[in-house]
């Protein structure tokens, strides 16, 4: 295969189906080609016209640069179109089904974002006075108010950025609470099947995390929490688990795991990242958990994906809430009460300081209310309830053909596969997924939960149509037995009709090319500056 000079390849892949006839361009009809902005930018052209600057003595002194900078540059017209071309390689839920379990790739809905570029909301700065932002104050507000609602807490720092950095946050106020007891437990409890950011986020304070295995069912047993309890008596900072778990599955045992961590002094830290299968069914807080962050991004349909701006605000019970990190909100007598510094505080409340210089992201905030109060408490509840029944409708449309490694039992709102039914076919997990690029899916997650073989954790979300569905069951339909009839070169090698094919992944993290470096042979010499 022909690589530039940054090791991607130049031309289209070697495995490109061979009915396909190479085009001179390299573009495949509208799919085109695109280079860096490096590669197509020269150093003799300018997008804009600059008056002459008039003489001046910069200040500089031995600072100023000695040659100009070996940057692009574009006229306007081709810098549009290399940022419009770029922009439609971008595959989203705006352009197909997008069934990545545990990440809630739902429909972002047009008013959420007409909401959120309000001047008022989408031109605050952070360090704008609080007076000056009343109304901006007032929405977060409302939004705490209904986080704190539906998941029947006490208090809800809105700060963190994503849920992985609320589970910071919760963690925090959890190791703060028993310091302030003058406790120093050691150990944080975490299921097997949990997201890497758990356990992540325990060892980044500075606790030992230790295992619990899933049982037969997928679920967690409280009889192994004990068990684990027992064998660290008196060290048990708290557990953290997630509920919906990530096998897709309600974990029923829920309050006597919670009541176990409470009789051992530790805290019940929940990953809420599949609450979208519980809102308005299930209260967190009347399940004995003590912290738990939401994803707004997943749960409350704000974009996500591509390292895009998230928002994981955290609530806290009873317990916890005296703990939370400033600003945060809690419930008072005439509703939502905001405590912004040190000043506010009640007897007892000890915020163990701020996750974040401002308040949060603003944009997610206005999305997210939005999305609630277009739904209204009913509509919320109807969207948690159909997307568990997508994910039942797929369930039942492919479990004939692939193989539930928790047998034929109701999943919430994402459905966990495993790779058994690809035994023998030579086919593996990596080369099914690739093969539904090709017929225009997004995958869903692959091998996550690590406690399945080969995992497959299709998310639908309530977002999809039946007919949708049923063209998706039908594609994976055709896909199984085509791997079960021994095709193969339909999977091997795949995608075919991608603009790259088949990518040397680990290469790719191993050795990530992250920088661009002018190849000698094309080297400009930069003129010297006057
Ligand atoms: C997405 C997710 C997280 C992390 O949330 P981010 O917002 O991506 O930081 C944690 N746990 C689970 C189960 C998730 O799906």
């Amino acid at each position: 295969m022909s690589m530039n000079n940054q090791g991607r390849p130049s031309a289209p892949s070697e495995t490109a189906i061979t009915s396909e006839r190479a085009t001179f361009t390299g573009n495949k009809a509208l799919a085109m080609e695109e280079p860096l902005l490096f590669e197509i930018g020269r150093m003799d052209v300018c997008g804009v016209d600059l008056d002459e600057a008039e003489d001046f003595a910069p200040a500089l002194g031995s600072h100023a640069r000695k040659a100009v900078p070996d940057l692009p540059a574009l006229t306007e017209p081709e810098t549009m179109r290399h940022y419009v071309r770029l922009s439609s390689k971008n595959y989203a839920i705006d352009a197909g089904l997008y069934p990545l379990g545990s990440c809630t790739m739902k429909h972002n809905p047009r008013l959420n974002e007409k909401m959120a570029r309000l001047p008022g909301f989408g031109d605050v700065h952070p360090l704008q006075p609080l007076s000056t932002v009343t109304g901006a104050v007032e929405l977060i507000g409302e939004l705490a108010h209904w986080l704190v609602t539906m998941t029947g807490m006490s208090a809800v720092a809105m700060s963190p950025k994503a849920g992985a950095h609320g589970e910071l946050c919760g963690m925090m106020a959890i190791k703060a609470a028993h310091q302030a007891a003058g406790r120093d437990p050691k150990i944080v409890l975490v299921p097997e099947s949990a997201h890497g950011t758990n356990p992540a986020t325990a060892a980044l304070l500075g606790y030992k995390v230790v295992s619990i295995e899933a049982r037969e069912d997928g679920t967690v047993d409280p009889a192994a929490v004990k068990a684990r309890i027992k064998e660290h008596e008196g060290d048990i900072a708290g557990i953290m688990l997630t509920n919906p778990n990530t096998c897709g599955l309600f974990e029923r045992d829920i309050i006597a795991i919670a009541e176990a961590i409470h009789a051992a002094d530790g805290y019940f830290y929940c990953d809420g990242a599949n609450f979208n299968a519980i809102v308005g069914k299930a209260r967190p807080g009347d399940l004995g958990v003590d912290a738990m962050h939401i994803n707004l991004h997943k749960t409350f349909s704000t974009p996500h994906g591509g390292g895009g701006p998230g928002a994981g605000p955290v609530v806290l019970s009873e317990r916890l809430a005296p703990f939370a990190p400033l600003p945060f909100l809690r419930k008072g007598e005439g509703g939502i009460e905001w405590v912004e510094t040190d000043a506010e505080l009640k007897d007892g409340e000890q915020p163990f300081g701020r996750m974040t210089a401002f308040h949060g992201q603003m944009g997610m905030y206005v999305r997210a209310l939005a999305y609630m109060k277009s739904h209204g408490a009913d509509g919320l509840k109807q969207a948690s309830e159909d997307a568990v029944l997508n994910a039942n409708y797929v369930r039942v449309g492919l479990q004939d053909l692939m193989s539930l490694p928790f047998g034929q039992r109701w999943c919430m709102h994402e459905v966990l596969f495993d790779d058994s039914f690809l035994k023998e076919t030579g086919v593996t997990t990596l080369d099914f997924a690739k093969a539904m690029i090709d017929e225009g899916y997004h995958p869903m997650t692959m091998y996550f939960p690590l406690v399945v073989h080969g995992a497959m954790l299709i998310e639908p979300t309530e977002s999809e149509s039946r007919s949708s569905l049923d063209l998706f069951i039908a594609t994976m339909r055709d896909l199984v037995m085509s791997a079960q009839k021994g095709e193969t070169d339909r999977f091997k090698g795949a995608p075919f009709h991608a603009p790259r094919g088949r990518l040397d992944e680990t290469r790719a993290a191993r050795n990530p090319v992250l920088k661009w470096e002018r190849p000698a042979a094309t080297a400009v010499q930069p003129q010297a500056a006057e």
